[in-house]
């Protein structure tokens, strides 16, 4: 088989907006675990949709409907593959991960009851937190939270603990937004599994940097958005199994998701479309469709081995720098960096560094339970992805060596 050649140079001309000038000089963008940018193959179909085929779907017996209906499920399908689901009706179009998370804790409200135990873990981000907490209000489940060590590893063995035969869900991310930790969820899942409790894994930045394999990992959901894998904001992807697609209500009534209405009774439609109702972002799904496509042709295996050299590249000069604290050293990470600069606020930094032309988070990064953890009101975080280079990491060092400069 032929290897694709991994040239950075070949697929940033790929990315229009690598391109522009921030503040006059030339941008640095290190913000992909907010959000990831588009590369003209995804850009075009979103183009092409509006100007050759913008109409409602699955309603129309016109030509325009039946073909952006054609190419919705055709997205559906390539997404199926990705993930390997093994059904094209186990992947629900949401509007993002934060809508996956929140149609799946809705569907649980009416299959928990008071003492019910959920597991989340101390990684969380805020969309995988308040949604179960508003669920354990409504149903007296009890909420109980995974620890996480130093490193920013969760501790196995507490999880170990925490289960039971009360315990009905566990929620846990893929890979951490603040720390870049991967987590082991097979061990995860495999647990919790033993004792009849459901999983539900968080794959907003797992999706941009590996492949998950809905089928081998047995996970019972699995969530993502497309903006975080090259594709638009406002579409994401819930995997469920079928059984238990089967099992929950639909989250919002209204048209699509119907079989029949009568003022007396409506029966819902079959999967998928029990829960999508109303008009979906059709070109957001096909665009995502089209990300996907593009990121496979990259081949998710040199984008991981690539940003996996960006990441140890950008690690060692960091950890050059004096009174740099680095968090989350987890074994198993990702292409994001969390860090602080002795007693600098990591809003000032980020400010400097905007201002010649570098965009980084600084911040929270949602997820407050781990900076109460590291008692720090925030972090900067530079995140990579398959099209930032060792060049500009360089550009980046030597900027924040004169960002701290300027402010100690
Ligand atoms: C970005 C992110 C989310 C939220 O995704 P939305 O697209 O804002 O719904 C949830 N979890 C993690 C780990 C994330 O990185």
């Amino acid at each position: 088989m032929l290897q694709s050649v991994f040239d950075v140079n070949t697929i940033r001309k790929d990315f229009p907006i690598l391109e522009r000038k921030v503040n006059g000089k030339s941008l640095i963008y290190f913000d992909n675990a907010a959000t990831s940018q588009t590369p003209k193959q995804v850009i075009e179909v979103i183009v092409d949709y509006y100007s050759n085929y913008n109409a409602n779907i699955h309603r129309g017996v016109h030509a325009l409907s039946q073909e952006a209906t054609d190419a919705y499920e055709r997205a559906r399908t390539k997404i199926q593959k990705h993930f390997n689901a093994k059904h094209a009706y186990e992947i629900i179009f949401t509007s993002g991960t934060t809508h996956g998370i929140n149609l799946i804790a809705n569907g649980f409200s009416s299959l928990l009851k008071k003492g019910d135990e959920i597991i989340v873990s101390a990684l969380e981000h805020h969309s995988n937190i308040v949604p179960w907490q508003m669920l354990c209000e409504r149903t007296g489940a009890i909420l109980k939270v995974i620890p996480m060590s130093e490193e920013g590893e969760l501790v196995l063995s507490e999880y170990d603990a925490l289960l039971s035969t009360n315990t009905k869900l566990v929620f846990v991310n893929h890979i951490s937004n603040a720390l870049g930790t991967i987590n082991p969820i097979q061990y995860i899942i495999d647990k919790a599994h033993g004792l009849g409790a459901a999983v539900l894994v968080d794959g907003a930045q797992s999706c941009p940097h590996i492949r998950p394999d809905v089928q081998d990992l047995d996970v019972d959901f699995y969530v993502c958005s497309a903006h975080k894998i090259c594709g638009p904001t406002g579409v994401g992807m819930l995997y469920g199994k079928e059984e238990w697609l089967k099992k929950l209500p639909p989250y919002q009534g209204g048209g699509e998701m119907i079989a029949e209405v009568s003022f007396e009774k409506t029966t819902y439609a079959d999967l998928p479309h029990k829960f999508e109702a109303g008009t979906p972002n059709v070109c957001g799904g096909i665009a995502f469709g089209a990300a996907i496509d593009y990121m496979n042709a990259i081949g998710f295996d040199a984008i991981a081995n690539y940003e996996n050299e960006l990441l140890v590249y950008a690690t060692k000069q960091l950890e050059q720098i004096e009174n740099l604290k680095i968090y989350g050293t987890a074994k198993n990470k990702t292409s994001v960096i969390s860090f602080n600069v002795g007693s600098i606020h990591p809003y000032d930094i980020g400010t400097i560094l905007d201002k010649m032309g570098i965009a980084v988070r600084t911040g929270h990064h949602c997820a407050q339970p781990i900076m109460d953890f590291y008692k720090i009101p925030g972090t900067i975080r530079a995140s990579f992805m398959f099209y930032n280079t060792k060049e500009e990491i360089d550009t980046f060092i030597a900027s924040l060596k004169k960002a701290i400069m300027m402010l100690s």
